[in-house]
């Protein structure tokens, strides 16, 4: 702990020390997926202090609805769906199910990245099923993998605070792990600049180790700056992107080291110039083309919904790496 503050006030050790590191992991490759997000629903019962997505009277999609979105994807030659949504009070795990089996019926070849932790759990508890059981029927459904979303920070003072009746820090730790084990890779997230300690930070970054160490099951790490607009939490904030973001995609990369191979610096969230500085400093992927990302425009980020593979081809090579489309699981594409 000690030796990450240390590096962490540092950059001038901490920046090439990441960037040989990334280039150990995975060389000089930049990848990045041809995916579209679909939200199925914009309705929650949650009462997350940072939210800028759930709206009283929203919209709920229709399974018809759904699969023209798919279509749309498919069209594009998307290999993934990303599927995600606010907590509908009478949904359980066969709602979940059905959304995966009618996309797997008509696109059977379709890799279906869908539902957060928190997701996970509304459907084993409004089912009566185990962690356990709901994945496994998630996955005989259809599910390929799951965004470890809903990880905020791993550490329950700051969720009590930003999010009190949301999953707790061991039950997300609990429910990645099972589905880990369960044959069904997760991403890994953290949302941060917000009330949490530069600490509490690292403690997350340590868990994800930790968790890695014993599963194998994160494809990726994800930090997820903080968007201050249109939430309680983020109310009179003006949060200064830059300097900080690029510490900690490298802190994240030195400690998360050799275990997690890649780190995703988020285009949506800090625009594709400051994404670009992260390739720079320990980063090695530019996460989706999205084609509609509703939670963080909801929430004040002001990049486009949709990236093309080529316009990710030129920012990856305008600094001397090279583009490659890739998979969910990062498997190369063409
Ligand atoms: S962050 Fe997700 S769970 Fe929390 S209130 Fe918003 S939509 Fe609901």
């Amino acid at each position: 702990m000690d030796d990450a503050f240390e590096l962490y006030d540092n950059p001038n050790v901490l920046f090439p020390l990441a960037d040989r590191l990334r280039k150990k992991a995975v060389g000089d490759i930049v990848t990045y997926i041809v995916n579209r997000n679909i939200n199925f629903t914009n309705r929650c019962i949650g009462t997350c202090k940072f939210c800028a997505f759930k709206k009283e009277d929203g919209y709920i999609l229709s399974i018809h609805d759904i699969l023209e979105k798919t279509k749309e994807a498919v069209d594009v030659n998307a290999t993934e769906v990303c599927i995600q949504g606010g907590l509908l009070a009478d949904w359980d795990v066969s709602n979940y199910c059905e959304i995966l089996e009618s996309i797997k019926k008509v696109y059977p070849h379709i890799h279906i990245h869908a539902f957060s932790p928190m997701e996970v759990f509304h459907a084993a508890r409004n089912s009566n099923l185990s962690y356990k059981e709901t994945l496994l029927r998630l996955r005989a459904s259809g599910l390929g993998s799951m965004p470890g979303t809903a990880a905020e920070i791993l550490v329950d003072r700051v969720r009590e605070e930003i999010c009190p009746d949301k999953l707790t820090a061991h039950e997300w730790m609990e429910i990645i792990t099972t589905a880990h084990y369960s044959g069904i890779p997760t991403t890994a997230t953290i949302m941060y600049g917000h009330i949490e300690t530069l600490a509490e930070r690292i403690e997350h970054l340590f868990i994800i180790r930790d968790i890695q160490k014993k599963t194998g099951g994160f494809t990726e790490f994800v930090p997820l700056p903080f968007m201050p607009s249109n939430n309680l939490l983020g109310e009179g904030n003006h949060i200064s992107r830059g300097f900080e973001d690029l510490k900690f995609h490298a802190l994240a990369r030195v400690l998360l080291y050799p275990y997690i191979k890649n780190i995703q610096a988020s285009w949506v969230k800090m625009g594709t110039e400051l994404a670009q500085s992260a390739l720079m400093c320990g980063a090695n992927d530019l996460g989706g083309t999205l084609m509609e990302e509703k939670i963080s425009k909801s929430a004040g980020a002001t990049n486009g919904e949709y990236m093309a593979p080529d316009d990710f081809g030129k920012m990856i090579r305008q600094i001397n790496r090279i583009p490659r489309q890739r998979d969910t699981l990062y498997g190369q594409v063409g």
